[in-house]
């Protein structure tokens, strides 16, 4: 008998991480359904979201010039369910309608296409808890959510009166933010957040201090966090910072990126991560302290539409479909692992849909965890290494465009990802710049010389 206990006990000691804390939960964003997607002769005409351009290779499950058909919606919802039927939550960071023009949008095709995506997730997983947090393309006009109650929050509560609890929903209806204890367990906290508030391109909170007041009030909850001993998880659509595939593109207007900032740096301490969307690129951002230690991060996952941007200045910005599994302690609520699956469009089209594992973050990028101390080892790598640097390239498309990451695109790559405050991303713009060039200089110096050698030989 005391040999089993025995037995027990070791057994206990080796897999007590596996069995007591490891939990893993779905991040799925940007889904942006086009319900006009239609295969016909006119590649032209196959959705409204390629405005225009023509759909050369369309399928079933969608173009890399069109927002998602209905079938990719489909299909992705039901390999969440096939590769992790049982997560511990879902994060959904909005964006759900197509990209067109606001005339062929309105209020009601908003919701319409809201409500859909809505279903179908709880019927897929019914028993789930979902966060959900609104995009910039919720909203009719698109872009301008308000600082203030409006018909869409009111009516998308009603949609989501599943998903929160009766303070969420009075948040939500003000101002499209919400806080709750994560999955109602003591200690663990959600904090969803409008950064759509933030978004330079809308046009009714640009002279605010403090849109709906939403930052005073995260300031709150994070207050009380650390005075509780909880610890946070934040999930939002438009992230602060730059995007990485046009260089000097923030999001944020700069007031707003500052305060965003100062929010994280005041509160580190219980925020264990970040989990945005609006790239539909696979990235993320360090946030560091004064020395220079880092303190946090923030990921930017891959979205499901493939659409290729028509931002100017990015040449062919399309992707393959992603989602994600994040895995955690359950304990500390520290990331330990980040999984991406994809679908390969090309090869779904033509041979039907498999979704795959793209690769998991500690494997591909040697490192422990997914701790903003791991997170800058990775940094570290992919700034140092052309290796680590490709490989992060080619995920940053979700393995579609698989050209070689020069030396503009590296330093685009990696300011974007190291520095989320304008006036130090335009410092790394410069530094890294010229580390480029300074290796180049040494490499053709050292080349001479060695020609020289050799011609004297
Ligand atoms: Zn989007
Ligand atoms: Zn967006």
């Amino acid at each position: 008998m005391e040999m089993i206990s025995l037995r027990f006990l070791l057994f206990y000691l080796c897999f007590k991480d596996v069995l007591t804390l490891s939990g893993n939960f779905w991040h799925v964003t940007d889904l942006h359904w086009d319900p006009s997607y239609k295969l016909g002769d006119d590649p032209q005409l196959v959705c409204a979201s390629g405005g225009g351009a023509a759909a050369d290779n369309a399928g079933q499950f969608g173009s890399y010039v069109c927002d998602s058909p209905w079938h990719l919606i489909n299909s992705t919802v039901f390999a969440m369910k096939d590769i992790l039927p049982d997560p511990d939550f879902i994060i959904w960071t909005g964006d759900d309608t197509p990209h067109v023009p606001n005339e062929d949008l309105g209020e009601r095709a908003v919701l319409d296409i809201i409500g859909n995506l809505t279903e179908i997730i709880m019927q897929v997983f019914p028993d789930t808890k979902v966060y959900s947090a609104l995009g910039n393309h919720d909203y009719h006009p698109k872009n301008q959510l308000p600082a203030g109650q409006s018909f869409l929050y009111e009516e998308i509560a009603k949609l989501w009166q599943k998903w929160l609890d009766s303070e969420s929903a009075t948040t939500f209806k003000k101002g499209g933010y919400y806080t709750e204890e994560l999955v109602s367990r003591k200690g663990f906290r959600m904090l969803v957040l409008n950064t759509n508030l933030y978004y330079d391109q809308n046009k009714q909170t640009t002279n605010m201090e403090d849109p709906a007041d939403q930052l005073s009030w995260a300031d709150q909850v994070l207050s009380q966090a650390a005075i509780h001993g909880e610890k946070v998880f934040i999930i939002g659509h438009v992230p602060p910072g730059f995007f990485e595939k046009k260089r000097n593109k923030p999001w944020f207007t700069q007031k707003f990126n500052t305060l965003y900032l100062d929010l994280i740096k005041k509160h580190h301490s219980v925020v264990m991560g970040q989990f945005f969307g609006h790239h539909h690129t696979d990235s993320f951002r360090m946030f560091y302290d004064s020395e220079g230690a880092p303190i946090n991060t923030m990921f930017l996952s891959p979205g499901v539409t493939p659409w290729k941007t028509t931002l100017p200045g990015v040449k062919d910005g399309a992707n393959n479909p992603g989602i994600r599994i994040f895995e955690y302690d359950t304990q500390t609520l520290l990331v330990k692992d980040v999984l991406t699956y994809y679908l390969n469009l090309t090869h779904a089209n033509a041979a039907g849909g498999r979704w795959e594992k793209e690769y998991r973050l500690t494997e591909s990028f040697r490192v422990a965890d997914a701790s903003p101390a791991s997170m800058h080892q990775a940094l570290e790598r992919i700034a140092t290494d052309n290796c680590y640097l490709q490989k992060f390239y080619e995920f940053n498309s979700v393995s579609y465009d698989l050209t070689t990451c020069d030396k503009n695109c590296r330093v685009d790559q990696v300011c974007a990802a190291r520095e989320v405050d304008f006036a130090r991303y335009e410092h790394c713009l410069i530094k890294e710049g010229s580390a480029t060039l300074h290796g180049g200089l040494l490499l053709s110096l050292l080349s001479v010389a060695l020609s020289l050698l050799l011609a004297y030989w």
